[in-house]
């Protein structure tokens, strides 16, 4: 599988919930690699700039306006299939559904307020990249 790169939100719930360390803990034991990170307290603007694909859905306002509740976390991880693996780690959209041991199941509690954002494809994975950061904040280790 390609080395790959893909854009993960530690959102506004899990920032609150103290659970940065732990998360993290999860994508390093998993053998993805943090290179570039930053906590950020998003605008409306840019929640309804990032999420502009579900702009017709009905949760969209609940959604911009979670997103928008208090500081996130927002990282680029990198390594050997890194978007279908952190989505892995993540576990279902609605964390009553999400296998155990998986981020969502174990900190997320609603399908608003579930943890994670994570990538789903290389083409979102590029776009959301670019989203947020620069090419010089991201820094790969040899
Ligand atoms: P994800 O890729 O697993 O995060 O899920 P989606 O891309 O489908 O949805 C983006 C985000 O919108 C989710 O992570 C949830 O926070 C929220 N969301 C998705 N579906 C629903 C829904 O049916 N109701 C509500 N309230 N929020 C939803
Ligand atoms: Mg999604």
């Amino acid at each position: 599988m390609a080395n790959e790169r893909t854009l993960s939100i530690i959102k506004p719930d899990a920032v609150a919930k103290n659970v940065i360390g732990e998360i993290y803990t999860r994508f390093e034991k998993a053998g993805l690699t943090i290179v570039a990170a930053k906590m950020m307290h998003l605008t409306q603007e840019q929640a309804e700039g990032f999420y502009a694909e579900h702009k017709e859905r009905p949760f969209f306002n609940d959604l911009v306006a979670f997103m928008t509740s208090g500081p996130a976390v927002v990282q680029v991880l990198e390594g050997e299939g890194a978007i279908l693996k952190n989505r892995d780690l993540m576990g279902a959209t609605n964390p009553k559904e999400a296998d155990a041991g998986t981020i969502r199941a174990d900190f997320a509690s609603s399908i608003d307020a579930n943890a994670v954002h994570g990538s789903d494809s290389a083409a979102s994975a590029e776009r959301e990249i670019a989203y947020f950061f620069n090419d010089s904040e991201i820094c790969p280790r040899g």
